[in-house]
């Protein structure tokens, strides 16, 4: 789970150079990224704005021709302690109206005025490396501007956000089986009243509700992928999945804890882990109750009246 975490952040970046980075940038960090010698991440939440990213404070002002002086915070960013480089968000006119107008991505390398001020310590997710970052008059050359424009940055950046939601959406399946996996297992071998608990009624609602589940969950998640694979625009696919699979992850791994009994809240079983894992996939690339607010706004515009 947590492998596909930092996978996750590190394919975000790599898929807004490939998107939208110019040839140079391309050829210098994508054969990097792709063969893990460069681990990449996405800095985009401070402190005071995580969902609502037009209200960033990061700033990046121009120095003359030879690049941009960067200052502010970032929070909660994934890969930033073993990270090598960043997709960072800062605004490049602060004064932008609308504000995504005056904000741009950059590439942005450890260097310099690029602080990890503190490891953030978590319930869960805790084999992935999660920081906050604090920049003081950071400089970073003009060629690190991603596409070499300013101004597109959250366009960028939001692109490669739909294919991390699958990623989340997938990893949320993965929690979501292996608690039903658990289940299935330990309700044939624990005994009550005489007989194995999976032939209490009530344990048989919980599997079949937690089967239903995964099953539904596989294919939203297949089907975002393929409209993704295929070019087409999948937001409205990419955040069902993400919604659907994540709530799933979460409800199993609480279905899988009851059906365990005591056992489910020791650290002796698996299942402790996979109920603090799944919380964060509920937060994680778009919280999902901004998924429910992306998919009815799709909703309304495919179906005009
Ligand atoms: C372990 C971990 C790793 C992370 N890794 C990264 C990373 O690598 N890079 C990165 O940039 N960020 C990362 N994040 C940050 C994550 O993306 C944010 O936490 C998430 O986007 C939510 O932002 P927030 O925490 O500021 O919550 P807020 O935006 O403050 O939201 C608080 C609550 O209000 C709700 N809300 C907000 N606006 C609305 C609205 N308009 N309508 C309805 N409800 C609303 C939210 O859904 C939420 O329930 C990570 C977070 C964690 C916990």
């Amino acid at each position: 789970m947590s492998v596909s975490g930092i996978i996750n952040s590190h394919l975000i970046m790599a898929a807004a150079i490939e998107r939208h980075g110019t040839d140079e940038q391309k050829q210098k960090y994508l054969p990097k990224m792709a063969a893990g010698e460069l681990r990449g991440g996405v800095a985009l939440t401070e402190p005071d704005a995580g969902t609502d990213l037009q209200a960033i404070r990061t700033t990046a002002k121009r120095d003359g021709n030879r690049g941009y002086v960067i200052n502010g915070a970032k929070m909660w960013i994934t890969n930033s302690i073993h990270g090598d480089c960043m997709a960072l968000l800062a605004k490049t006119d602060p004064k932008a109206e609308p504000a995504h107008k005056g904000m741009s991505l950059f590439i942005a390398e450890k260097g310099k005025g690029f602080k990890v001020a503190r490891k953030l310590e978590k319930l869960g997710y805790r084999g992935i490396d999660t920081a906050e970052l604090v920049f003081e008059d950071y400089f970073v050359p003009a060629d690190c501007l991603i596409g070499g424009v300013e101004g597109r940055g959250l366009q960028q950046v939001l692109g490669g956000l739909e294919l991390g939601r699958i990623n989340v959406a997938a990893r949320g399946v993965g929690i979501a089986q292996a608690a039903l996996d658990e289940a299935v297992k330990y309700s044939q071998t624990r005994k009550t009243f005489g007989k194995p608990i999976c032939q209490h009624q009530a344990i048989q609602l919980k599997l079949a509700d937690m089967v239903t589940r995964v099953e539904a969950s596989r294919l939203l998640v297949a089907r975002a992928a393929e409209t993704y694979a295929r070019g087409e625009r999948s937001d409205m696919e990419a955040g069902m999945a993400k919604l659907f699979a994540t709530e799933a992850a979460m409800e199993n791994a609480l279905d899988a804890m009851r059906i365990h009994g005591g056992y489910g809240y020791s650290t002796e079983f698996p299942i402790e882990r996979m109920f603090r894992d799944a919380p964060l996939l509920l937060i994680g690339e778009g919280t999902n109750e901004i998924q429910r607010i992306i998919i009815a706004r799709q909703l309304i515009e495919r179906n005009p009246a």
